[in-house]
């Protein structure tokens, strides 16, 4: 079968040319895929009959998936698997938080990028997922309709699958997708620089670079990425492009006792990012067990958060969401769990 979801409106029109139907009914189809969320091709009920069942001949449908499981912590914040790649499956996770809620989205099927402390990571790479898995997570979710914010922190590096995170961006802000202003919607990296660039270049959203350490050699026994895409070289593209205004530019830092969570480390990251109107965003871990590295205590993680501010950084402590259903996530998607520590923005 394929898929309409996650096609762009030009795709629309050359599946709607492949049925005798004319340009506008691309517009029709879109508007069914991604603004009336249609499940079936027959519920397109303002295209004609022959040509709904020329699609269906034709081996299109519309691709939508529901979650194959679920399970809901008691802060309301809830974590979907969805059917993935390769046997492996994707999560999403729902948060609700005050007047916003966010779904984390996952861009590929596991990972491999090796971070060393992440599970999705130890897990290896089992594939990309397309734009319309990547858009089927958004639309099919039980809250769906109340999304304020979407963040591209679930499994996977989006700049490693970068062709269907553009298109998927695309899908979700484009006036005949689901409109959505690109300000709500934030991408996270770990600075694979080639699709970063894209990114940048290409759309307007939020990004967020997950950094973790301002030390190359301690960032690259964290992080293998630096050695091919060094911090520096990540930091001066960013410096190109305006973060003072609407966009925003985010640092994820996850903190591990002993291993990034010194005051030494934080002055190191304060002049790293000069001049990069960055804000930094300090995350609680959750102990993984292919890692020894285990979670900073409170005092050290306000300590660093305050040593950061003092040296005129925005740093804030990020809430811990959903801790109880971390071991159900492990339950959900067994070998796939996914903890990346990020999904809380
Ligand atoms: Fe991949 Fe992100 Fe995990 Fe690194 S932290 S291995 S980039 S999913």
């Amino acid at each position: 079968m394929r898929k309409l979801l996650g096609l762009n409106l030009e795709e629309l029109g050359a599946v709607a040319a492949s049925v005798g139907l004319r340009p506008f009914a691309a517009k029709q189809m879109a508007a069914w895929l991604y603004r009336r969320r249609a499940l079936s091709i027959d519920e397109m009920t303002d295209l004609p009959k022959n040509a709904r069942a020329a699609l269906a001949e034709a081996g299109w449908t519309v691709g939508r998936e529901a979650p194959i499981a679920e399970a809901r912590s008691t802060d309301g914040t809830a974590k979907y698997l969805f059917k993935g790649v390769a046997g492996r499956d994707i999560e999403s996770v729902y948060i609700p938080d005050r007047d916003r809620a966010t779904l984390c989205v996952s861009s590929q099927a596991g990972c491999r990028m090796g971070c060393r402390f992440c599970m999705t990571g130890q897990g290896g790479w089992q594939g990309n997922l397309d734009a319309g898995a990547i858009i089927n997570q958004v639309l099919s979710v039980p809250e769906s309709e109340s999304l304020t914010n979407i963040v591209f922190m679930g499994m996977g590096e989006p700049a490693d699958n970068i062709d269907a995170v553009l298109r998927a961006v695309e899908i979700l802000t484009a006036p005949w997708g689901l409109a959505w202003s690109p300000r709500r919607i934030t991408v996270s990296t770990i600075g694979k620089l080639d699709g970063l660039r894209r990114l940048l270049e290409e759309t307007q959203v939020h990004i967020a670079l997950s950094l973790h350490s301002p030390f190359a050699t301690e960032r690259s026994s964290l992080m293998p990425v630096e050695k091919a895409f060094a911090t520096r070289d990540v930091l001066a593209a960013l410096r190109g492009h305006d973060f003072a205004h609407q966009r925003r530019l985010s640092m994820e830092y996850t903190m591990f006792a002993g291993i990034n969570d010194d005051l030494r480390h934080a002055d190191a990251l304060a002049r790293l990012l000069k001049g990069t109107d960055a804000r930094v965003n300090l995350i609680r871990f959750h102990k993984t067990p292919g890692f020894e590295g285990a979670p900073s205590d409170r005092a050290t993680m306000e300590r660093f958060r305050d040593r950061l501010n003092e040296l005129g950084l925005t740093a804030t402590i990020r809430a811990s969401r959903g801790e109880d259903i971390m071991a159900a996530c492990g339950m959900l998607a067994g070998k796939a769990k996914t903890n990346k520590n990020e999904c809380d923005e």
